[in-house]
């Protein structure tokens, strides 16, 4: 398949463009477009065969659910059995917006979308390309990140071309993304709302609206063994093509501690990277230092995170060490992704 590239911005929408993808996504086909938090590759989510057209492409599990992309509040009301009353609050305070919730889904969403599940993953998107895109196609979009599977997230249309050319019928360029990290999850199926991903929107952000929310414990606790309750999140993700192992302690021992092994894996003739902050980034030997943002500055480090593990990839990079980013809030999020990206290999210093 040949694939169309066309490119736009929020404030300049090809509206050629657009219809001409709504044609592509109402009979069956695939297009890949710009969100506030990552690129998405789009079908439409009431045709199976949308569905599993997307999951070809993406080389992704079937059983690992796809988000549904509405650009009205009201549309959803037609994609599940029922609205929770804390569903419709969390609504008005972060829709549109990078927050997805898990509904019991009606006999509209097929089962190749939900992947076999009686639940229904959907998000409005603030991203107006989205909305125009999601509007032409139908109104209901299903949208996994625009990346074979496996890979990091795509921030930046180039990186869907590279995961995706052939592959998918069009690729709209809106330049780079806002927030660079998935949208958070949150299940309202369960007896307590529980967060199965953490994203932007972050528990206390959640908790102001709806008082107490439950976390998924895999989240918590990545190597407890237990199955998340997103299948996605039971999967490697996002993992750079070499060894990636996080160290985490007091800053000079961090440092000391990377040196140190930085130094041995040369010598057996490894290609280093570090991804490190601007507080630390002088510091280090590594033959590809990657400086993600300031310590501060936690959505800095956030947009950066994707695109220093595929560079590492492009450079061939074969042995690589990251600091760690805790904290509360949108540090959850951070962290998730990056220890997924290390397949949970975390060295503790104190
Ligand atoms: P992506 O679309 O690549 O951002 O991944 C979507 C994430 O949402 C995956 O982790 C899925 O497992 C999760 N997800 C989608 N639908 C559901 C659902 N009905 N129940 C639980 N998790 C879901
Ligand atoms: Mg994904």
């Amino acid at each position: 398949m040949k694939t169309e590239y066309v490119s736009m911005t929020q404030d300049d929408i090809d509206r050629d463009a657009i219809a001409r993808a709504g044609e592509i996504l109402k009979s069956g086909g695939l297009v890949a477009f710009p969100t506030e938090t990552v690129y998405g590759l789009g079908g439409d989510a009431l045709n199976p065969e949308s569905s599993r057209r997307i999951y070809a492409a993406k080389g992704r599990p079937s059983d690992n659910p796809l988000i549904v992309h509405v650009c009205r509040y009201e549309d959803i009301s037609r994609i599940v059995t029922e609205i929770p009353a804390g569903a419709g609050k969390m609504a008005k305070a972060f829709w549109p917006g990078p927050l997805t919730m898990i509904f019991n889904k009606s006999p509209l969403v097929p089962y190749e979308t939900t992947g076999g599940l009686d639940t229904v993953a959907v998000r409005f998107p603030s991203n107006t390309i989205a909305h125009a895109l999601i509007e032409a196609g139908g109104g209901y979009i299903a949208a996994p990140s625009a990346n074979r599977s496996g890979r990091p997230s795509p921030t930046v249309a180039r990186y869907c071309r590279e995961d995706l050319d052939g592959r998918v019928d069009m690729i709209i360029d809106g330049g780079p993304v806002g927030i660079g990290l998935e949208s958070s999850i949150i299940d309202f199926t369960e007896e307590e709302p529980t967060i199965l991903r953490p994203g932007y929107i972050t528990r206390e952000m959640m908790e102001q609206v709806l008082g107490h929310v439950e976390v998924d414990h895999t989240i918590i606790d990545p190597k407890s063994g237990i199955v998340p309750k997103a299948p996605g999140m039971k999967y490697r993700h996002y993992a750079p093509k070499g060894s990636l192992t996080i160290v985490e302690g007091p800053a000079d021992k961090v440092v000391n501690y990377i040196n140190e092994h930085l130094e041995k894996a040369k010598a057996r003739g490894e290609k280093t990277g570090v991804i490190c902050t601007h507080e630390t980034r002088d510091r280090y030997i590594a033959d590809s230092v990657k400086d993600v943002g300031s310590r501060d500055n936690v959505d800095e480090i956030a947009g950066n995170l994707f695109h220093v593990l595929r560079e590492f990839d492009d450079e061939k990079v074969t042995w690589m060490y990251s600091e760690a980013f805790y904290g509360t809030g949108f540090h959850m999020a951070v962290m998730n992704r990056l220890q997924k990206s290390a397949g949970q290999q975390i060295v503790h210093l104190s």
